[in-house]
């Protein structure tokens, strides 16, 4: 299989896609889409794991999302009809003995998503204070396991870009030059720095090819001054579809359009920044074809 294009974050395991996650896969190895398959809990990540071993052109990534770590909304797309009496995801903290077994898959290349996601905490002052000290100690724990396995970080991030930072200065992934990528990153070039010093890898998705919004991310901006050796892509599906299917169920296939979008904000041609991300993605991931 040639691989062309690479699809850093997306959920083709997810229920999301019913009968046809493995329809999904083969269409991505149609055009020569390889991707890495994201869990977000115990369950998905095992999940993750069980498709990447199916599929040749798929690998996994496992973890416990910010957003589990704490308890969390209940997405039918994520983690199908939930069983009664309890819609809501209860709180799960990272469990290395679990995580361990799972990481022997040879298609397991990152730990996560793991990170800090402040977007959807409680309102009660002491109860966020809280959820974010819980939201700090999961990933930690997920930093000191990839680092001890030798796996870079899948990191998730939503308005925690400054505690992030401080967090991964804290704790550093001393033992790689690539010490993992922050996906769907939507911060400013500033915000960017630190992360970029650090050595990691940013995944862009279908949200760059949607019209700016206003006192939104300005990813063409960013893209721009972005070393290009930093730049992977992503479509984070089912979610966030690029246009021209956007608000449709997207998946990895659609990568392609991403990847259209980076060449043109570039101003190169989409045959050589593919190429680049492919290259990209391998050392970013030490992903084996
Ligand atoms: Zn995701």
């Amino acid at each position: 299989m040639e691989l062309r294009y690479f699809d850093s974050h997306t959920h083709a395991h997810f229920p999301a896609y019913g009968t046809e996650q493995d329809a999904v896969a083969a269409r991505a190895a149609a055009i020569g889409v390889g991707m890495i398959t994201v869990g977000t809990r115990k369950d998905t990540s095992a999940a993750a794991v069980a498709f990447a071993e199916r599929h040749k052109n798929v690998w996994a990534a496992v973890g416990v999302h910010p957003g589990h770590a704490i308890e969390s909304f209940h997405d039918e797309d994520e983690l199908g009809v939930p069983t009664e009496p309890n819609r809501k995801a209860l709180g799960e903290s990272f469990d290395r003995s679990f995580f361990t077994e799972l990481a022997k898959s040879k298609k397991v290349v990152a730990v996560g998503e793991c990170g800090l996601d402040y977007f959807r905490l409680a309102e009660d002052e002491e109860k966020r204070e809280a959820q974010k000290r819980k939201q700090r100690e999961e990933f930690i724990a997920q930093l000191h396991f990839a680092r001890d396995i030798g796996k870079p970080l899948m990191i998730h991030c939503r308005d925690a870009y400054r505690d992030l930072a401080e967090i991964l200065a804290e704790n550093r992934m001393e033992h790689t030059e690539h010490p993992g990528i922050i996906h769907f990153f939507s911060g400013s070039e500033e915000e960017a720095k630190p992360f970029l010093d650090m050595g990691f890898y940013f995944t862009f998705g279908g949200a760059i090819t949607f019209p700016q919004k206003k006192g939104g991310a300005d990813y063409a901006s960013l893209i721009k001054v972005m070393p290009v050796e930093r730049i992977l892509s992503e479509t984070d599906a089912p979610w966030v579809a690029p246009v021209p299917y956007r608000g449709t169920r997207n998946e990895a296939a659609y990568v392609v359009e991403v990847v259209k979008k980076i060449a043109e904000i570039r101003g190169i041609s989409e045959d050589i920044i593919r190429k680049k991300i492919l290259e990209n993605t391998i050392a970013a991931f030490n992903v084996r074809i």
